[in-house]
């Protein structure tokens, strides 16, 4: 297993390409609706390319055997320290996306990490992001928004409990890691919501971070979802982020996004070329409901 760098842009990948059109060449244009989701979602959702590959899926049995030379991905999110009752499934890679606490104490990320040394033996690798309720974890914006209510006369050190998370499992922050040839980026980061930890404005700053996507990624992991894929919420409004969407299908084209933070928008939707996945743990009130979600991905170049 690597931890890649950062993706660079390589000036001598875009030159001499003109005849032919890659993702690579793709430029991703900001929707002039990116700041109002739900209207966008509507004019979307009703267009014929939508609407004849939009589809909700079934999640997999949770004992489903395993095809051969595949990896097993057991997918999890906001579980938002409710893990006391959650049984995991056999698999290979563990991934959580983000909202393991409620604000991000220390006791919480402790609680959390002494519930994936529990769970670890069953996995070859436990694969972690923040979400927007692990307050410190966003160094830059810690002591702004709603961490300076919850976590008043507190400095906790956010780097130090990424740290005790680092020295365990693999933790992503706008990073890449390779298992078995199977790219797996990760990031925290989605539009505003309220005033928590890895907010961006929707349009400029969103795409900013999902530029660093680099292409040729088979899971996605974010903590929000794109707009019109597991992001309804109680009300009607939609969560997503356009920008997102527009990268991952013009761009990035992964085999899966998974994602949480949208609790009520659980479950698998495709649009014919990405699946993906809400795997929130927890309902609105915070309580343990669903069950975790699996997917196999075949191990590059085995036989
Ligand atoms: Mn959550
Ligand atoms: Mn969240």
């Amino acid at each position: 297993m690597r931890v890649a760098a950062l993706p660079r842009p390589n000036p001598n990948k875009t030159k001499n390409m003109a005849t032919t059109t890659t993702s690579e060449d793709v430029e991703i244009k900001i929707n002039n609706m990116a700041n109002k989701p739900t209207s966008l979602y509507q004019q979307l959702s009703v267009q014929r390319d939508w609407k004849d590959n939009f589809k909700e899926l079934q999640p997999m049995k949770l004992d489903s055997p395993k095809p051969k030379n595949s990896l097993r991905f057991v997918f999890i999110s906001d579980t938002h320290n409710q893990t006391d009752n959650l049984k995991l499934p056999e698999g290979d890679i563990l991934l959580h996306a983000g909202d393991f606490s409620q604000t991000g104490l220390p006791s919480e990320v402790q609680h959390f990490i002494r519930y994936l040394e529990s769970v670890q033996n069953q996995f070859q690798h436990v694969i972690v992001i923040a979400g927007n309720h692990e307050l410190p974890f966003d160094v830059e914006n810690y002591g702004k928004g709603v961490s300076a209510f919850y976590h008043k006369n507190k400095k906790i050190d956010g780097k130090a409990l990424k740290e005790s998370i680092k020295s365990k499992f693999t933790y992503l922050e706008d990073e890449l890691v390779e298992i078995s040839g199977i790219k797996i980026y990760g990031s925290p980061w989605q539009p505003v919501f309220g005033d928590w930890a890895f907010n961006l404005k929707r349009g400029e700053e969103c795409l900013e971070k999902w530029k660093m996507i680099p292409n040729g990624v088979d899971v996605l992991v974010t903590h929000g979802p794109p707009l019109g894929h597991g992001d309804r919420c109680q009300d009607g409004a939609r969560a997503g982020c356009m920008e997102l969407l527009s990268t991952i299908q013009l761009r990035v084209k992964p085999k899966y996004h998974v994602f949480g933070h949208i609790h009520e928008g659980y479950g698998i939707t495709t649009d014919g070329l990405t699946t993906y996945i809400n795997a929130s743990s927890v309902n609105l009130r915070y309580k343990q409901v669903h069950q975790p979600i699996i997917f196999d991905i075949p191990i590059p170049n085995s036989v």
